[in-house]
């Protein structure tokens, strides 16, 4: 099978032929369908991310239809695999319902291979059924842009002026699931992205403007989509007293120092950390019940490092997605 594989940080991937992989007790081999590229796919690349397994597969929003393993899915099933790829079931974490934090998790595309390939393995226990609504292009992004920006907004609690920073795969989704929960979503993109305000509009944001601007009022929460430390400053300025800014991304520039005024008043910043089965549950139960338009630019497996590329450099609507 073919592999885009990641020998050494810094580096491109390269385009290998490789052995299909034996899945374990528990595990099932998937026939890709289609992978996602996710910003922590870049941030492993570009070394920011320490210690990946190598050589690695990259990838974790992955859609595969099972040929065998395990007992849970019947072969020819279609299911969804996320970053989390495994947990230990015994750490406090594991064991307070916060399996996100566990003390040993491992992640798909970071400690074990990923979705970059014709084929893989997955642990059966943390594979998802997808909702047939979206095909196998628009469900990948589904499965990180859509959980873990899901987790970061139920986060943010029930604020109702919701601020979202950096208009990418994620909150694109996040936007939409606002809106049906009937919140007001106000977007901020890269000053002067135009072409990004205009489609945070059309995905129900009421207002859209450059992350360098104030809202036109004061917000109940933020979430930061883009890895920028001094978006955390911007968004603290943005809302109200006890207001929350959640960061979603797993890296992020150093923040700056800000006086502490903008964090009195009971305002709070916080990050999401991975996401947690019942994440993935009840944002796959709500893409099954809302259609939600998933935008995505479509690369062929040989082409993951273009789709990387334009990502890292702000040319992506939507969600880059690879298929074999
Ligand atoms: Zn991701
Ligand atoms: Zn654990």
């Amino acid at each position: 099978m073919r592999a885009m594989v990641l020998h050494q940080q810094r580096a491109p991937l390269r385009l290998e032929e490789r052995p299909t992989p034996e899945p374990g007790p528990g595990e099932v081999l998937l026939r890709v369908r289609s992978c996602a590229v996710c910003r922590t796919d870049l941030h492993i690349l570009d070394g920011e991310l320490p210690h990946p397994k190598l050589p690695l597969v990259l990838g974790h929003q992955i859609v595969g239809i099972v040929e065998r393993g395990g007992s849970r899915w019947k072969p020819g099933t279609r299911v969804g695999v996320p970053w989390l790829a495994w947990t230990c079931g015994e750490c406090r974490f594991c064991r307070s319902d916060r399996e996100n934090l566990c003390d040993r998790a491992r992640f798909t595309g970071y400690d074990v291979d990923g979705g970059y390939a014709e084929e893989t393995i997955a642990d059966e226990r943390f594979c998802f059924a997808l909702p047939d609504a979206y095909d196998d292009l628009h469900a990948a992004p589904l499965l990180c842009a859509g959980l873990i920006g899901y987790r970061a907004l139920r986060l943010a609690g029930d604020a109702q002026r919701l601020g979202i920073y950096g208009f990418g795969a994620a909150a694109h989704l996040i936007a939409q699931v606002a809106k049906e929960q009937g919140r007001r979503v106000f977007a901020f993109t890269r000053p002067g992205d135009a072409e990004g305000q205009r489609f945070a509009r059309e995905l129900g944001a009421e207002w859209a403007s450059g992350s360098d601007t104030a809202p036109p009022e004061e917000l109940d929460a933020a979430l930061i989509f883009a890895p920028v430390g001094s978006l955390v400053v911007a968004a603290l300025r943005a809302v109200g007293k006890g207001g929350t800014v959640v960061a979603g991304g797993i890296h992020m520039s150093d923040i700056p120092a800000f006086p502490y005024e903008l964090l009195w008043g009971e305002r709070s910043v916080r990050s999401v950390a991975n996401l947690a089965r019942r994440d993935g549950d009840e944002f796959l139960k709500i893409a099954g019940q809302v259609k939600l338009r998933v935008e995505t630019q479509r690369f062929d497996l040989a082409e993951a490092n273009e789709a990387l590329r334009r990502l890292r450099a702000g040319e992506l609507k939507g969600a880059a997605v690879l298929v074999p």
